[in-house]
């Protein structure tokens, strides 16, 4: 028996890389999942998938930086399974690469709108329906940007610092109404988002993968298995948490 056994979870980003990873980490445990992005697609090859392993999933579209699909999309994991009890906002974007003076302001709206405003909102909204059922757990995708400079994606890093602080006040804030609020800072994980940031840079790979002490970079599934466990029981002491998954990066 998993550890999310009759357990509702719910994944933002769910139609590629990390969300997918998890959606159908939640199901390999036992949840019921509702999966959502902005990627149609992908969202429904992620609920294919997750039918395919013999769990139970739904797909709803929802663009996380709008108030009222984050709450559609809440209202909807309830309609569909009851309750909410495991969340993971981990939608979320890379946006430009370059030196802060020479970034635009589109570029930092866009993250601050996806990767700042989105979690907000969706922990928001969570939150709600948790302390309606008494019970929840959150868990959002940060970064190891979200814990330590990084050159070329100041607005990106500027918002995943956020994601950590909205994840420790959040926790501090409904510590005593059994709902605990904790983040993932992934290091260097094989997604379509990092392989397109490798793309055109020759070179590149390898340096991001000597950047990790492990020696080469993480799978979607290494960050999907630490936000299930994150989620359940077995982790019931753990809230304002920013859990990093770097293959060591950090503590370089
Ligand atoms: P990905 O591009 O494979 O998946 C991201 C998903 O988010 C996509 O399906 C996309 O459609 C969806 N999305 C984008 N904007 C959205 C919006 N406004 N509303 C709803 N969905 C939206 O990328 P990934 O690598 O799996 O990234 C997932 C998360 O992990 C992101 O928050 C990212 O910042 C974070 N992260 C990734 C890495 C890495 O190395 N891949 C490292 C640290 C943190």
């Amino acid at each position: 028996m998993g550890y999310l056994e009759g357990k509702v979870g719910l994944v933002t980003g769910a139609g590629s890389g990390i969300g997918r990873a998890a959606a159908l980490s939640f199901c390999q445990q036992g949840a019921k999942v509702l999966v959502s992005d902005i990627d149609d697609k992908g969202g429904a090859e992620t609920v294919e998938l997750i039918k395919q392993a013999g769990g139970e999933a739904v797909y709803q579209n929802c663009d996380v930086s709008k108030a009222a699909q984050v709450e559609a999309m809440v209202a909807k994991a309830v309609e569909a399974f009851g309750q909410l009890d495991c969340a993971f906002n981990n939608a979320g974007l890379a946006g430009e690469f370059a030196r802060l003076a020479d970034s635009t302001e589109e570029n930092f709206d866009l993250n601050y709108r996806v990767n700042l405003k989105g979690v907000f909102l969706c922990m928001k909204y969570e939150i709600l329906q948790m302390l309606k059922q008494g019970n929840g757990a959150i868990v959002s995708t940060a970064s190891i940007a979200g814990l330590v400079g990084s050159k070329q994606v100041s607005a990106y890093c500027a918002m995943k610092h956020g994601v950590n602080g909205l994840t420790k006040s959040a926790a501090l804030e409904y510590a005593t109404k059994n709902i605990r609020v904790n983040s993932v800072c992934p290091g260097m994980i094989e997604t379509p988002l990092l392989n397109a940031q490798l793309e055109g840079h020759p070179g590149m790979r390898e340096a991001m993968v000597a950047f990790e002490p492990v020696g080469r970079f993480g799978e979607p599934r290494e960050i999907g298995d630490t936000v299930a466990w994150l989620c359940s029981d077995q982790a019931s002491f753990v809230t304002g948490h920013t859990m990093t998954v770097d293959g060591g990066a950090v503590a370089a």
